[in-house]
């Protein structure tokens, strides 16, 4: 059955059209119910009529993402686990900040960079995301979020956003088009895949990149990110430069901090030595959030990461800590689905809650 969500309004009252021989403006109703007003289900669309409604149950589906399970912070945070058609999860979290209201979405179900840090690395890939599951994503989070309109989308959470290339420019555009989501609000996070870093330029959308560098020399960052074997930092940070001169948009690192690993003050002098002379390039340093998967990593103390923030900074860099939201529950890439549908866990009622007992505190948040 053919799916809704994802298509433009145009496409929907084609297909609505073409299908039940209504005149245009019906498909119009469906698109704006769907894009605008976040309805979840075509009975809902009481603006139709009853006979209409009955037949694109018949027809068509409305949207693809379904909630599994969820699990909230105090603060608001919530974390929510999606089924899709085909029986595939993947995770997506809502965050209220003050002023803003933003999204962290995932690309791809799994993921194949096996980051040797993150919880989504040790699944592998199991699909790419269509566009219209990439948008439901945060269709479905605002209707279930009415009272607070989400102004910012960053596609931070599983999988590699730029290797899911035209679906995630497709998704961002309908985001955009008929969400109305500014693009100056929607992120991409990637581990670094070069050719496609060039192809993004060359699309000169006012989006924001994250590049996830994690650390300052090869030999580090090939053993953290694998994919470096394959596009080293030099060709990296060469890829990043054309992209801003090519864009005029800056580019956050993400700097992800771990004990002993990359926040020591040899690391902290390399990042800011590589970093000086960039322009319009800044780097935000996220602790690292403890998963059961990389037990060997460690968070660092607040007064380590000081320590850090301060070298770098003294190189001119400008250095920023991510905001942390959602204390308690497992926020970080991959980890709700990992606690979720661990062996043995999928009896217990929200079983994160007590696989994120030990969890000190969350990194996932907006740039
Ligand atoms: N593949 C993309 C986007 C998804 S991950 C990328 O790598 O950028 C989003 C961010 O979360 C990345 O910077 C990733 O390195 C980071 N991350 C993954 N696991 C983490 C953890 N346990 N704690 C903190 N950050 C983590």
């Amino acid at each position: 059955m053919q799916v809704l969500a994802g298509k433009t309004q145009n496409e929907i009252e084609t297909l609505v059209t073409e299908a039940l021989n209504t005149p245009p403006f019906r498909g119009r109703q469906v698109a704006q119910a769907l894009y605008k007003r976040f309805v979840r289900d075509f009975e809902e669309m009481t603006d139709l009529p009853k006979d209409i409604r009955a037949r694109l149950v018949e027809m068509f589906q409305l949207t693809p993402c379904r909630v599994m399970r969820t699990d909230s912070a105090p603060d608001g945070t919530t974390k929510y686990l999606l089924s899709l058609p085909d029986e595939e999860v993947m995770e997506a979290v809502f965050l209220p900040y003050a002023g803003r209201t933003s999204v962290c979405i995932s690309s791809q179900v799994g993921c194949p960079m096996a980051c040797s840090f993150c919880a989504t690395g040790t699944e592998g890939l199991a699909r790419n995301l269509t566009a219209g599951e990439i948008v439901d994503q945060v269709l479905c989070l605002q209707s279930l979020h009415p009272d607070r309109r989400i102004s910012h989308v960053v596609l931070m959470g599983m999988g590699e956003p730029l290797l899911n290339l035209p679906e995630v420019l497709k998704a961002i555009r309908l985001l955009n088009e008929e969400v109305g989501i500014s693009l100056r609000h929607i992120t991409v996070s990637t581990v670094g895949v070069v050719p496609n870093i060039y192809k993004l330029a060359e699309e000169d959308m006012p989006i924001t990149l994250a590049v996830s560098l994690h650390a300052p020399n090869d030999a580090l960052r090939s053993e953290l990110v694998p994919l470096n074997e394959k596009y080293p930092i030099e060709r990296l940070m060469q890829a990043c430069r054309d992209y801003v001169a090519k864009t005029r948009r800056r580019i956050t690192f993400e700097y992800v901090l771990m004990a002993g690993v990359n926040d020591t003050e040899k690391e902290a002098h390399e990042l800011g030595a590589l970093l000086r002379r960039e322009p319009l390039v800044s780097v935000n340093t996220i602790p690292y959030n403890t998963t059961d998967v990389a037990s060997l990593y460690r968070r660092p103390s607040p007064e380590a990461t000081r320590q850090f923030r301060e070298i770098v900074a003294s190189y001119g860099v400008v250095i920023t800590q991510r905001q942390e939201k959602g204390h308690r529950i497992a926020a970080a890439c991959g980890q709700l689905k990992r606690s979720a549908l661990k062996p043995g866990s999928a009896m217990r009622p929200l079983p994160m809650f007590i696989a994120s007992q030990n969890t000190p505190l969350e990194s996932v948040s907006a740039v």
